[in-house]
């Protein structure tokens, strides 16, 4: 078990047995359980967040997050199921499960008023970049009548990092299919701008710690975090990228970003992820609120 636990962190080294190895190994060897049984019995649903403009709160776009919902166990978040879903493999089948139901949930969206420009953002592994990706999406968005160009393909420098030419080949295709491609979490680990001028990058999402060291630490700290926010702004749209910020919880952190120049933002102040039903119940509140503040 040691020993597992010593290559699964990257091999070469010593690794001392003690009892929590068991509580661990016997966890994973749950999850993967739920994991096979998710995609057999139907447990993952694609979870919808809002991406909405800073200028005016309109809702541009949906990110889809994955949900195992189990039935006793209750919702697993991502966290949880990625990991040892790469590891054993069977990541490609969860994503593509993924991607089929957040295009789904995009197709049910359309059949509303005035969502029709909405786009839908989905998160991939860097393992699900195989040769057969841009046909099973073309495939899928033929069925349910998507452009590509409604669609976001989020990847993180892990991705890029791996400098697979063959991964390469298959982001180029996607780009040239329509789709957009998002570097998620930019800021964080390693950040090569390099990636932006390699790589048919066209949104930048800035990670949700730059948005939350807006409010906390001191002073000095707040008004380097505006600084280095400014200047991954200024580079991004001087490549041509749009620009996004995660995590927005507050109204302050709303009101920086939108003078800090970013386009767009994602948070809890706006909505959480949730389920479709959810989210088509909002929608339509929401219009029917504009329809009456017009009447
Ligand atoms: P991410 O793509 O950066 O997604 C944003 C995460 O931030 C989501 O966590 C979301 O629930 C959370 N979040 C949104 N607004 C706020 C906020 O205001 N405050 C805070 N504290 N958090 C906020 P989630 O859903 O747990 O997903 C975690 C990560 O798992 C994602 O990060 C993404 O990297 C990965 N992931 C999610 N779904 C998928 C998927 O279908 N495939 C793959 N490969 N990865 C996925
Ligand atoms: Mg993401
Ligand atoms: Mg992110």
């Amino acid at each position: 078990m040691a020993m597992y636990a010593r290559k699964r962190d990257g091999k070469n080294g010593m690794q001392i047995f003690d009892a929590s190895m068991l509580d661990t190994a016997r966890e994973r060897h749950e999850i993967e359980q739920y994991i096979e049984c998710g995609l057999k019995e139907d447990w993952f649903e694609a979870y919808l967040q809002p991406i909405v403009s800073l200028s005016d709160g309109r809702i541009a776009g949906f990110e889809a997050l994955m949900r195992l919902n189990h039935p006793e166990k209750g919702i697993l978040p991502p966290a949880k199921i990625i990991g040892i879903a790469e590891e054993t493999g069977t990541i490609a089948l969860v994503g593509e499960r993924i991607l089929e139901k957040a295009i789904h949930n995009l197709a049910r969206i359309s059949l509303l008023d005035g969502t029709q420009e909405t786009y839908l953002a989905v998160n991939f592994s860097p393992l699900q970049f195989e040769e057969t990706l841009p046909h099973k999406l073309a495939a899928l968005l033929l069925k349910h009548h998507i452009s590509p160009k409604r669609i976001v393909v989020e990847i993180t420098e892990a991705v890029l990092m791996l400098d697979n030419p063959h991964i390469h080949a298959v982001l180029k295709q996607l780009s040239e299919f329509g789709c957009r491609i998002a570097l998620d979490d930019f800021g964080t680990g390693y950040s090569s701008l390099s990636y932006l001028n390699r790589f048919p990058v066209d949104i930048v999402k800035v990670d949700q710690s730059f948005t939350r060291s807006l409010s906390t630490g001191t002073a000095d700290v707040r008004r380097k975090s505006r600084m280095l926010i400014k200047g991954i702004r200024t580079i991004s749209h001087q490549m041509g990228c749009t620009v996004v910020a995660e995590g927005i919880e507050t109204k302050d952190q709303w009101e920086l970003l939108r003078k800090l120049g970013l386009d767009y933002g994602q948070g809890y102040l706006f909505a959480r992820p949730m389920p479709i039903e959810n989210m088509l119940q909002l929608l339509e509140t929401s219009s029917e609120a504009k329809a009456s503040n017009l009447a």
